[in-house]
């Protein structure tokens, strides 16, 4: 009966997407993309484009690997489905694990693998809930995050999550979670002063804590770069100051490195760069590189015993999902741990993000062009009415809407944030004259609109 409706229109009627809003997408429409090579999408309509925000920032390894369908094709014909509970499991998971271990900094030795990275931070929020019961300290349930940050949209995540898009209409009560300031340079009175901006971050930790009691909290979540948020990078040194502070605390210090895992600023994880080990951390998007969905909760030695010796042998801990620890999903995430490291993308990654830099830096004295900032692949372009006030454009003038749709036309894709920050995470196997069509892409986009 609907054989002669379009693609489009069936999408339009009966397909609810992800953070957009109904009305506005039922007048839009959809752009589907058909297949993908490298660097580069074809829409349906036959569109090239470059993609320089990896899918949602976890396509790394780039489009087409050939040896990630073949790794799931045969995982799916030998055991396409294993539970993890009950005590079975399979052979990619313990590989996979085994591998997550070696890979993170040195004292987080244990994994439970989730579909994403709002169910690993979720899981998070559960499992050290679980701790501070089983070590006698029930009453830490205070959860603290800074502001801009974002950590899924799980009932519980979303609440960490301190973005306004996420809170309007959903106002659940989550009374147990509370923010302190982003540590965003560009807009601080403190610009360029990097000691002063990790104080202030640390004293407003502290302030809270003493606030809220330091016996009432649980836990200290943060990106190491805030992605979502604008791609915030916070001051080298700021991480380890804050780890070093939630010690002090006594309060876990969780970070969640679904963007900025496997590569994304450099080394494989954000936390290596500062030789910092924190007590829990959060996996997706770069693990299985988008291929099939997977996440992960790391999780130290010190919360694990907690939770193992506060529990009865016997009696399960009750936290689990049909599909943790997926064999096919595992497997995926094999082949893509195996393509970083051995099929030398991680290196490419860093070898190109000099190219990277380099084209952040050429779009500095565009007249729109307010900071540019980045790590590694990870970068933003914030774009502003006025250099010198700092004052954002007009939100009437829809400028992020006109700027994706401007570089659609122009073949790139981008996330254009509502701030007017051009968000950017390439996949790390790019080549130098692929990172320079990306720019060059940009500067056309914002000369177009200027
Ligand atoms: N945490 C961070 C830092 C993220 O950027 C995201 C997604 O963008 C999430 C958690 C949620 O992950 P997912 O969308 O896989 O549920």
């Amino acid at each position: 009966m609907h054989s002669n409706r379009s693609l489009l229109d069936i999408d339009r009627d009966h397909l609810i997407h992800p953070v957009t809003s109904f009305r506005g997408h039922e007048a839009h429409g959809a752009l589907l993309l058909e297949s993908g090579k490298g660097m580069w999408l074809k829409d349906v309509e036959g569109r090239e484009l470059i993609d320089a925000f990896a899918g949602l920032w976890c396509v790394n390894v780039g489009y087409g690997q050939d040896s990630i369908a073949e790794a799931a094709a045969e995982q799916m014909r030998r055991l396409p489905y294993a539970t993890g509970y009950f005590h079975f499991g399979s052979e990619p998971a313990v590989k996979l694990a085994q591998q997550l271990v070696d890979l993170s900094p040195e004292g987080l030795d244990h994994v439970y693998f989730t579909l994403g990275g709002s169910d690993a931070v979720d899981s998070a929020i559960r499992y050290i809930t679980h701790y501070h019961n089983a070590i006698g300290k029930p009453e830490k349930k205070q959860f603290i995050a800074l502001e801009r940050g974002y950590h899924g949209s799980s009932s519980t995540g979303a609440g960490l999550t301190a973005l306004a898009n996420f809170h309007r209409g959903f106002d659940l009560p989550l009374r147990w979670q509370h923010h302190i300031a982003s540590p965003y340079p560009y807009r601080s009175d403190l610009e360029g002063d990097d000691a002063a901006i990790i104080a202030r971050s640390v004293q407003e930790l502290k302030d809270k804590v003493a606030q809220l009691g330091a016996d009432n909290v649980a836990a200290f979540f943060c990106e190491p770069i805030q992605g979502s948020g604008g791609v915030i990078v916070p001051p080298v040194g700021w991480l380890k100051a804050m780890r070093e502070t939630c010690t002090q605390l006594d309060i876990l210090f969780v970070t969640d490195e679904v963007i900025t895992g496997f590569g994304r600023t450099g080394p494989m994880f954000a936390c290596e760069a500062e030789g910092v080990t924190p007590d829990l951390m959060t996996l997706a998007k770069g693990l299985t590189a988008g291929y099939v969905p997977m996440g992960a909760l790391l999780m130290s030695g010190k919360v694990y015993e907690g939770i193992a010796n506060g529990a009865a042998p016997e009696v399960a801990i009750g936290h689990g999902a049909t599909y943790s620890g997926h064999p096919v999903s595992a497997a995926v995430g094999l082949e893509v741990l195996r393509l970083y490291t051995d099929g030398g993308i991680l290196a490419n990654g860093q070898r190109v993000a000099t190219r990277f830099d380099a084209g952040l830096a050429g779009l500095a004295n565009h007249p729109m062009v307010g900071d540019t900032r980045g790590r590694g692949l990870l970068g933003a372009i914030e774009l502003v009415a006025d250099k010198g006030s700092k004052a954002r454009f007009d939100p009437g003038l829809k400028l992020a809407d006109r700027l994706f749709a401007k570089a659609y036309d122009n073949g790139v894709i981008f996330r254009a944030f509502a701030d007017n920050i051009i968000g950017l995470a390439p996949a790390l196997c790019a080549s130098d004259g692929e990172m320079d069509e990306i720019f060059a892409r940009i500067a056309k986009t914002l000369d177009d609109l200027l």
